[in-house]
This record gives structure tokens, C-alpha cells and sequence, in this order.
């Protein structure tokens, strides 16, 4: 695999993303899908400020281009998992307990044009984090887990 960033050939991809030190990069493939926010503690804490904010992917429309091994991880008994660079530090795509991948809204390159799916966790959003969208709202997890 090759470990050095650089140009990559994204004609094949809906959309390209990476770290900040370009050791870890993915392309996705398939529409890109609206953007869900949680502002749960842990989400909070992982990304460092309001929520987190990701795009729930189909494994197989994730491509890894390099650096899938360089990442740390860390995951709660709850199931909550999180991934990042293990030398930047950003955090990247990681697989949810359905298999899923979880891929960092901010991670990609551009803008993938897509609004926003939702708001989860809201009940747990400090005051001085804005949500400035009109997608629903729920106080704790997605309805119906
Ligand atoms: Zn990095
Ligand atoms: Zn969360």
C-alpha cells in the first residue's frame, strides 16, 4: 500500500478526504449522504468542540488510498468508537457497531454540496453551541435504537 501522500486519482470517487498530514486518505464511492450531527459528551470531547459531524457510509463505499493501519482508535463498552491519525491526529473514518463506516464531515477535501440529516444528543449540547439548521432535533439517540 502506498504510505506517502500525494495526487490521487479521484476520478473514480463521488469525494476524496484525508488528515491533515496526509498519511491516511479514503475516496468514497456512491452518493455522498447528508451530514448528522451528536452532540453527545464523548462526541463532544473526541472532536473538541460541539459535536461531531459524519456521514454514515456502506463499508463497501469506502475506499482506503493509504494509511488505514496508521490509525489509533478508541471505543467505549457502550459501542462508541472513534479513530484518528496516529500522527496528526484527525480524526478519521471508523466502523459503527452495524458495520457502517462513520466518516468525519470535515475530513473531506471539498465540499460534497449536501445539507444536514440531523441532530442527536441535542440534550447534551452546551449553550454556546448553535445549531443554525432546520434538520429534526432529538434530546438523546436516533429514534427507534
Ligand atoms: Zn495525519
Ligand atoms: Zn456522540
Amino acid at each position: 500500500m502506498n504510505e506517502t501522500s500525494g495526487p490521487q486519482d479521484a476520478t473514480d470517487f463521488t469525494a476524496t478526504g484525508g488528515c491533515i498530514c496526509g498519511q491516511v486518505r479514503f475516496g468514497l464511492i456512491g452518493p455522498v449522504p447528508k451530514v448528522g450531527f451528536c452532540h453527545c459528551s464523548q462526541c463532544r470531547k473526541a472532536s473538541g468542540t460541539g459535536s461531531n459531524a459524519v456521514m454514515s457510509i456502506r463499508a463497501e463505499w469506502l475506499v482506503w488510498l493509504s494509511g488505514e493501519d496508521a490509525r489509533g482508535g478508541y471505543s467505549l463498552p457502550s459501542g462508541w468508537s472513534t479513530s484518528f491519525c496516529e500522527r496528526c491526529g484527525c480524526p478519521t473514518p471508523h466502523q459503527g457497531p452495524t458495520g457502517r463506516y462513520f466518516v468525519p464531515a470535515g475530513s473531506l477535501d471539498g465540499d460534497p454540496g449536501v445539507g444536514v440529516s440531523g441532530h442527536i444528543w441535542v440534550g447534551s449540547k452546551p449553550s454556546w453551541a448553535v445549531i443554525g439548521d432546520d434538520a429534526p432535533q432529538f434530546d438523546e439517540g436516533p429514534p427507534g435504537r
